[in-house]
């Protein structure tokens, strides 16, 4: 006689004691939008990643199954995100970009030269910081370049 073979059942998510481990600009790193492992929103551009002891693997959520699943959520993480991911974003369109002599863009931002200049078949930016100095290229677009030298300048800054 054959005996069958249980298969063990899938233990179930906890429900608390989750705790962030990160938070993440999925649009700034260029990836799609993610899923929340809770409550299934396929919209999220901040996503969290949370660990629990009990529980092999993080798990993404949004802000608010994070909110759910942790026991003292801090919100500082997220904000810090959600305002540097403004600032990038407003950032090409800032009045205060200039054309160069030379018809390049740059600007004066937070203490930095920024400039972007045609580079083989697309474009580059430069950063001066102070006696640092960051070159990107191989972007498509200016305002591509553009962003390329905010999240540059952010590194440098840190
Ligand atoms: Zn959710």
């Amino acid at each position: 006689m054959k005996t069958k073979r249980t298969h063990p059942k899938p233990r179930r998510m906890p429900r608390e004691g989750w705790t962030v481990a990160e938070v993440i600009d999925l649009l700034t790193l260029g990836e799609p939008p993610g899923t929340c492992d809770r409550c299934g929103r396929d919209d999220l551009r901040f996503i969290h990643l949370l660990d629990h002891r009990a529980w092999p693997e993080s798990i993404v959520t949004g802000k608010c199954c994070a909110q759910r699943l942790t026991t003292d959520y801090d919100p500082t993480a997220e904000h810090a995100l959600v305002l540097r991911a403004r600032r990038r974003d407003r950032f090409p369109d800032l009045e205060r970009w200039d054309i160069s002599a030379r018809g390049n863009p740059w600007i004066k931002y937070r203490g930095a030269t920024v400039t972007v200049f045609p580079k083989e078949e697309g474009y580059a930016c430069c950063v001066a910081l102070d006696d640092d100095r960051t070159y990107r290229h191989g972007f498509k677009t200016v305002r591509d370049a553009k962003l390329a030298a905010f999240d540059a300048l952010v590194d440098m800054l840190e």
